[in-house]
């Protein structure tokens, strides 16, 4: 498998990627080891993942370059990124003895009622390369944690990031046949779908999602989906600061290209602070810097796949077809790399392609509305439920107005937002199940209920 830097299109290097056969040997030995993991101690379980954010944290600098030449986000973001999962890992470490303890429920006359927390077994992490630290570590981390065996699938647009993750685990204590790297694109995925594994975490889009979750059906075993969105922005007419408020709205629209499953994907404002939205923001928008992402100050890197070009123009192309008037941008950039120009677009409706499917790209549109209801028609006028944003002064509108709306996750004054401590889950498209929070450390268990009598009835 050739691996290109996406912002010069050139060659990085080349690598073996796996097989279905060297798939299948990977499982059989992650299936020979995990009852072994499973009896090491919580504790030492717990601190080889520690140990692992701690190589995270001290080989950062070599991480981050790796990260940005294979998938192009800018230098400093995939500094964030690390940052951001040893952060998170550090949640797991500090809660998981808490929620995996067996737990006494009952406790009468002869009769113990407790519910233990055992392992699912060996799983499948298949993955996505927009945030490979963070969505891994939402998996890998508690999977191991809780005592399972993995099969971890990075993309193959971040697999120099993938295998540098299965080295420093091993590194940092977990046996190898515990967690095993496959590498390849979508037909080694399949590959694994074809092996009996014990559940099946998918990050990803929502046309592998459904092929995933068809394909494992009648295996009767987990299956979880974290998919993508189409994440609304809502302004109402209760802002004292509308120029700040666009701002934080074009910074969750644009960082990370775009290409965040969370990012702000549409945006409506309300009628009477339209125009001053709509001016700051694309002045915001037009001093991001575009260029090589290990440059200093870059924002705007290259696209980490060279097809989503061709699905921006076609969005762009779309709406301005519809009557959409084009504020700046629109185009691949005229240079070396899979560049797109962050574009903004006004005068959009809900026919458009741009305001109903992902972009996954530095493309954003905005609707101007009448009033609240219409805003909420229209943040709820989708197939997608990940994230849903409401920018105003006061929260009880805003509340009113979260409550209203289908999505996994409810954000006032923030948005392209992920917490370790609540759980992050899709509605609708946008998936099911839930990883982070105490929910997701028992997401990689099975509960086993215990009814013990010390007589016999
Ligand atoms: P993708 O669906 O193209 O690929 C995801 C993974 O699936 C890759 O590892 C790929 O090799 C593998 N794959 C592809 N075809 C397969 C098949 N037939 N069987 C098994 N595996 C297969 O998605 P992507 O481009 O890597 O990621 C972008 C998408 O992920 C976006 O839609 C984004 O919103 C979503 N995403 C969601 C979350 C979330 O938490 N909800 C997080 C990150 C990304």
């Amino acid at each position: 498998m050739d691996i290109f830097n996406p912002a010069t299109e050139t060659l990085i290097t080349t690598i073996q990627e796996d097989t279905p056969a060297s798939a299948h040997e990977k499982y059989e030995r992650v299936r020979r080891s995990q009852p072994a993991w499973h009896q090491t101690p919580l504790s030492e379980r717990i601190a080889a993942v520690a140990q692992f954010a701690e190589l995270l944290s001290s080989q950062k600098d070599e991480l981050a370059k790796t990260l940005t030449q294979e998938m192009g986000k800018p230098l400093n973001q995939s500094h964030n990124e690390i940052k951001g999962a040893a952060g998170r890992i550090q949640y797991f470490v500090e809660n998981s003895e808490k929620w995996l303890a067996e737990e006494v429920v009952t406790e009468e006359e002869g009769l113990v009622e407790k519910i233990v927390y055992e392992p699912l077994g060996v799983i499948a992490n298949i993955s996505a390369w927009n945030y490979p630290y963070l969505v891994g570590v939402n998996v890998f981390v508690p999977a191991l944690i809780a005592g399972n065996a993995v099969l971890y699938k990075p993309s193959e647009y971040t697999t120099l990031t993938g295998l540098k993750i299965g080295e420093l685990f091993h590194q940092a204590g977990i046996p190898k046949d515990v967690f095993q790297v496959v590498t390849g694109g979508g037909e080694v995925g399949k590959a694994l779908l074809n092996l009996p594994l014990d559940g099946y975490f998918f990050t990803g889009s929502n046309r592998t999602g459904q092929h995933i979750y068809e394909a494992v059906a009648s295996r009767m075993v987990p299956c979880q989906m974290e998919l993508g969105g189409k994440d609304p922005l809502y302004v109402p007419n209760d802002n004292a600061n509308v120029a700040q408020v666009a701002q934080a709205a074009a910074e969750g629209a644009f960082y990370n290209n775009g290409q965040s499953c969370c990012a702000v994907e549409r945006i409506y404002v309300h009628q009477a602070i339209y125009d001053e939205f709509l001016e700051a923001f694309t002045q915001e928008v037009q001093q991001f810097k575009l260029g090589n992402p290990e440059e200093d100050g870059v924002f705007i890197g290259p696209l980490a796949r060279q097809e989503q070009i061709a699905v921006l123009e076609q969005q762009v192309q779309d709406a301005l077809d519809k009557g959409a008037q084009l504020l700046t941008g629109g185009k691949k950039a005229d240079r070396t790399g899979y560049y797109f120009e962050p574009t903004v677009l006004t005068e959009v409706n809900h026919q458009m392609q741009l305001m109903r499917e992902e972009s996954f790209g530095p493309v954003i549109g905005i609707q101007r509305v009448a009033d609240d209801d219409e805003g909420i028609a229209l943040m709820q006028d989708t197939d997608y439920g990940l994230t849903s944003a409401v920018y105003c002064d006061t929260q009880e509108t805003a509340e009113e107005i979260l409550a209203k709306i289908d999505s996994g996750s409810a954000y006032w004054n923030c948005c392209d937002r992920v917490s370790a401590t609540l759980p992050w889950s899709g509605r609708k498209k946008s998936g099911f199940g839930s990883t982070l929070s105490y929910q997701g450390i028992r997401t990689f268990t099975q509960p086993k209920a215990y009814h013990l009598r010390s007589n016999h009835g």
